[in-house]
């Protein structure tokens, strides 16, 4: 599936179109230059989920967790969105990827896990997770792909 979009709105829209009928346990690996629009996807994505916290991009912290109000979907209690972003990780450092507690939040079924230059943990993340590639177009313009294949 590819969408374009011509505004940072319209990326939100299609996080907050993803983020409808998902199920714990699910990740979302999103791949793509500085400035494509990952972020801005997270943030409709989360506000989908019925979470007001504003979401920034956890670049040097790596990950945030934001706690996904049972209102809104069919979660259990304290179920968890995971934010990561790994662009400051060398590539495919395992060892700091298990002391972030990746591996555990991947295999959390309460969870969602959306992580940022996922590319840099491909190793490590499960069959199941849904791969979206972001590509930065024009000043405005992005292509989002959304590989569906491996779902
Ligand atoms: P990334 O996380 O991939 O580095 P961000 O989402 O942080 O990217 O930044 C994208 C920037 O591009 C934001 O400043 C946003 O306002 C701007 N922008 C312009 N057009 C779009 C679009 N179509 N989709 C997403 N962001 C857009
Ligand atoms: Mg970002």
């Amino acid at each position: 599936m590819e969408y374009i979009t011509q505004n940072a709105e319209e990326t939100k829209e299609i996080g907050r179109k993803l983020s409808a009928n998902l199920k714990g346990g699910d990740v979302f690996a999103l791949c793509g230059d500085l400035g494509s629009g990952k972020t801005t996807f997270v943030q409709g994505f989360a506000e989908g989920l019925g979470i007001s916290a504003r979401v920034n991009s956890p670049t040097f912290i790596i990950v945030r967790t934001y706690s996904i109000p049972t209102s809104k979907n069919n979660f259990p209690l304290l179920a968890t969105l995971y934010h990561v972003d790994l662009y400051r990780l060398e590539k495919n450092v395992n060892d700091e990827l298990a002391q972030l507690g990746l591996i555990e939040a991947v295999d959390d079924k309460k969870s969602i896990v959306v992580i940022e230059w996922a590319e840099r943990a491909r190793d490590m993340l499960p069959k199941h997770t849904r791969w979206i590639q972001f590509k930065n177009v024009d000043e405005n313009k992005r292509k989002i792909t959304i590989n569906e294949d491996i779902y």
